[in-house]
């Protein structure tokens, strides 16, 4: 889908997964003016093709494209491509319990300029493939606190709280680090002070002390994941105290369970946590706290568990 600055989308087309052509001045490759989005796509036990609130993605999508003076697709014109895209595709949706579909939504700048100006023509295209687990270790975590800050993840006026593709690009060399020495995976700390964490890489972060959950606020500098909110919403009907607030690196590691949350991890046991050489280690295994919200948001996901509050659609 196609369109020029200030108009709307046009209804789009499916074409080969292939290239895609470019101006090299494209506001995308020069400015990072592009958003992307990741959603699944699950199939049930007797077949059939499940999403997970896809319209949530559409919104923090127009969320960011406002932010970054970007046309977005309406939420019915994405959820019908996201629609299209799946059912394009749906030989490559894993059988029921084996994995599911990836599907990435992009939005971005490709009008040729060459200031720093928002481009004069954006393009919107969905591309999927069949995924597994997300972590090579697929079991319990083990992060690493990455505590140099020119390193964080996003800063106080930043674009952390949107899924700007430029967001990722500051914690490549803290992450590549990080699993060349064995990690999982990175978990920032706030820009600001480096007393509080934000999140990983691709997943909010949850502690749990008792019957007490907590999980950073969304300020600005975290992304609002869907995973989390879905998370918060499960726990608190489970009868969980859940606050959203800021955590300190001493609280986290004061914890009985941590745990991070995103389309791509669900919901993942952390094991350990390495803060400036010291390794915590924290409850694991079927009876924590995290495999069971994991279990519960995977069946819902899947259909085996009752979706009571409308958060699937059924795609086929
Ligand atoms: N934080 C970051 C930086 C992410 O990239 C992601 C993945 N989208 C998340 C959190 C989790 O968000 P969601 O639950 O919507 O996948």
């Amino acid at each position: 889908m196609k369109c020029a600055n200030g108009e709307k989308f046009s209804q789009g087309t499916l074409i080969p997964f292939g290239n895609i052509e470019l101006s090299p001045s494209a506001g995308i490759l020069n400015y990072g003016q592009g958003l992307f989005e990741g959603l699944k796509a699950y199939r049930t036990e007797n077949g059939h093709i499940l999403l997970f609130r896809p319209e949530e993605n559409s919104k923090r999508m127009k969320t960011g494209a406002d932010r970054m003076c970007m046309p977005s697709p309406s939420i019915e014109q994405f959820v019908n491509a996201v629609k299209e895209i799946v059912i394009a595709n749906k030989r490559w949706v894993p059988p029921h319990g084996k994995g599911s579909l990836y599907i990435r939504p992009l939005l971005m700048g490709t009008g040729a300029l060459l200031g720093l100006a928002p481009a004069p023509e954006y393009t919107f295209i969905i591309y999927c493939s069949p995924v597994g687990s997300y972590h090579k270790d697929k079991g319990p975590l083990n992060f690493k606190v990455e505590d140099k800050l020119y390193r964080a993840i996003s800063g106080t006026g930043g674009t952390g709280g949107i899924k700007s593709v430029t967001n990722y690009a500051p914690v490549y060399s803290a992450t590549t680090e990080a699993k060349a020495n064995g990690f999982s995976d990175v978990l920032f700390l706030d820009a600001a002070t480096g007393k509080h964490i934000e999140e990983a890489s691709s997943s909010n972060v949850f502690v749990v002390k008792g019957n007490a959950i907590c999980t950073p606020a969304i300020d600005g500098t975290i992304l609002p994941g869907i995973t989390r909110k879905t998370i918060i919403d499960i726990a608190t009907d489970l009868g969980y105290e859940v606050m959203e607030r800021a955590v300190s690196v001493e609280e986290m590691l004061d914890a009985d369970e941590v745990f991070c949350t995103g389309t791509a991890v669900v919901v993942n046991s952390v094991a350990s946590i390495t803060f400036q050489k010291t390794r915590t280690q924290y409850k694991t295994g079927p009876e924590t706290l995290s495999q069971k919200l994991r279990k519960t948001l995977l069946g819902i996901q899947t259909g085996c568990i009752d979706d009571t509050k409308g958060w699937t659609v059924l795609v086929d």
